[in-house]
């Protein structure tokens, strides 16, 4: 992630990350109180652009709101910051990683000062032509009334990393969790949708993390006409369906072969899904649609 030139973001300053310090006696590690992000950059004809900079900061402060923390940076100075902190690392295409930590504090009481954090590296956009093969955790998302699961916090991660984990060692390249009602909600770190009958479903906010790239779907399904509804489903109604993809900014759009070991049936490149997987990956460095338009009416023309 770094090397010794590497420079990182810390409380107003630009520091070598490898001499940068945290405290061993912060809530952040004791007890995964701290809201980050996931955010990426990419190398485009207009220069570095930062994907969608805004919201994500936006949705960095709204999860410090909903942890108590106190959290005055405005999301312009953070985007700002960010532009600058990839020049002195010389990343175009990049991933970027803030996260807004409190004082030392060791009680159960909610932060009294909070730092921001911004560590960027390399990412190298290769085109996600993998497909991959899922399977349904045995792990619940959190429940609603437990977390605010619409903030982004590192403690939920602990969940992420259970059913990740659990995934990788039965054989699959990712999990499928449920809700505590048992609805399909996410990935351990993306959305999810699926596809039947020329129609896109993804579960509606309650037990996700409402993501950014969820939300871009919802974009390119509009200026494409693709049709899209927000539902609660089980893995049942999911399971053989036509298609379905995980979307999450690190992810983009992924593809799933099979789910439980049962395939999706349709050939991925003949489903709307892949046309969405298309028009992320040219949102992402063009930023318009009149291209991708073009393309959608030779294929269903
Ligand atoms: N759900 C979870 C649990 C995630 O960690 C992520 C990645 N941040 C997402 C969904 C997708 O969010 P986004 O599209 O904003 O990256």
């Amino acid at each position: 992630y770094y090397n010794e030139n590497s420079v990182l973001y810390f409380n107003g300053e630009y520091v070598k990350a490898a001499e940068a310090k945290t405290d061993l006696y912060s809530q952040s590690l004791h007890y995964g109180y701290a809201v980050f992000e996931g955010i990426k950059s990419y190398s485009t004809a207009q220069g570095t652009r930062i994907f969608k900079a805004k919201e994500h900061y936006e949705r960095l402060k709204r999860s410090a709101e909903l942890m108590l923390m106190p959290f005055e940076y405005t999301a312009d100075e953070m985007v700002e910051i960010t532009y600058e902190l990839l020049e002195k690392n010389g990343l175009s295409n990049a991933y970027i990683r803030p996260i807004v930590v409190c004082s030392p504090n060791m009680s159960l009481s909610k932060g009294k000062e909070s730092y921001l954090a911004i560590e960027v590296w390399n990412w190298d956009n290769g085109y996600l032509a993998n497909q991959m093969n899922v399977m349904t955790s045995s792990f619940e998302r959190p429940n609603p009334k437990a977390f605010k699961v619409e903030a982004k916090v590192s403690g939920h991660y602990v969940n992420s990393i259970l059913a990740c984990q659990e995934a990788k060692d039965k054989g699959f390249d990712e999990a499928v969790v449920l809700d505590h009602q048992g609805f399909v909600a996410e990935s351990s770190g993306a959305n999810v949708f699926y596809e039947k009958d020329g129609v896109l479903y993804t579960p509606p906010k309650g037990s996700i993390l409402p993501g950014i790239t969820r939300a871009t779907v919802f974009e390119i399904c509009d200026a494409l006409g693709i049709p899209y509804t927000e539902k609660l489903f089980t893995p049942e109604e999911m399971r053989g369906s036509d298609a379905a993809f995980f979307c999450g900014t690190a992810a983009e759009i992924v593809a799933l072969g099979s789910m439980d070991s049962v395939p999706f049936s349709l050939p991925w490149e003949d489903t709307l899904s892949s046309v969405v997987q298309k028009a992320y990956r040219h949102l992402v460095v063009e930023e318009d649609y009149t291209y991708l338009k073009s393309q959608l009416k030779l294929k269903y023309a």
